[in-house]
């Protein structure tokens, strides 16, 4: 049984060498397996709405749908990011 209320987690891993850009693997439901190895991570807590859950620097966070960058619309402490071609 899948809910789809259920926010999805998205490993992120660098998409360059000095990791200006971080792209979204295959997403989980499972938040205790992604967050234990300590590496940032998406959590879409609205469709095509993402937080970022650890740290990710001055990363550019590139959408896990369509790849483009996407955008933070809550500057500040804790990003919300939404791509701009998907929504
Ligand atoms: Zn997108």
């Amino acid at each position: 049984m899948k809910d789809r209320s259920e926010p999805k987690f998205y490993p992120l891993v660098n998409a360059d060498a000095k990791g200006k850009y971080k792209y979204a693997m295959i997403p989980t439901n499972n938040e205790k397996q992604i967050s234990a190895d300590g590496e940032p991570y998406l959590a879409e807590v609205v469709s095509h709405v993402f937080r970022v859950r650890g740290d990710v620097g001055n990363s550019i966070i590139l959408c896990p749908y369509c790849g483009s960058n996407t955008k933070n619309i809550a500057p500040g402490r804790k990003p919300l990011l939404v791509c701009p071609k998907c929504k």
